[in-house]
């Protein structure tokens, strides 16, 4: 009956080196699993310069983004896709505001965060973005499966 409720929208996610050395893999993964996302792909990876660069070339001109590039390169990342209705912009919800200052108690980097330079997390700000990111990240296809959950009529 809610066959293809799942095949929505799809976002790029991607935990930043300093959640992942600061240990909140879970708990992020744990809040797109409680709002009903479906994981389609999940990664740990060392990002060279050139896809952090890539990913990032629309803010090439700003003066930070050499250190943008570093920080993404510093250490793994995870990087997962997301699927679910809405996914994008519900997706930028839970993360909050890119300064985390700025960001609501509540959201990821509300909760989590303090310095615009280091806010955690990554997430895709509209659907052809996250087209163009998870081709860069998930171009080979490797880890992506397509699949629907069965059991969770709830979400
Ligand atoms: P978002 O990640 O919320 O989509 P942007 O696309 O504007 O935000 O910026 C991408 C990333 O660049 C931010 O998440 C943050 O890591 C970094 N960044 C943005 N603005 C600044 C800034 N003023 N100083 C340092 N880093 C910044
Ligand atoms: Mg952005």
């Amino acid at each position: 009956v809610r066959a293809g409720r799942f095949e929505t929208e799809r976002t790029y996610i991607m935990i930043k080196p300093d959640g992942v050395q600061r240990g909140h893999v879970g708990e992020i993964i744990s809040r797109f699993e409680k709002k009903g996302m479906v994981l389609k792909a999940l990664k740990t990876y060392q990002c060279p310069k050139a896809v952090a660069e890539e990913h990032y070339k629309d803010l090439s001109s700003k003066p930070f983004f050499g250190d943008l590039v570093n920080y993404i390169c510093s250490g793994p990342v995870v990087a997962m896709i997301w699927e679910g209705p809405g996914v994008v912009k519900s997706a930028r919800l839970l993360i909050g505001a890119t300064n985390p200052l700025e960001s609501a108690p509540g959201t990821i980097r509300g909760d989590l965060a303090v310095e615009v330079g280091r806010n955690v997390i990554h997430g895709s700000d509209s659907v052809e973005s996250a087209e163009r990111e998870i081709e860069l990240w998930f171009g080979d296809k490797a880890g992506v499966v397509d699949w629907t959950p069965t059991i969770t009529p709830w979400v």
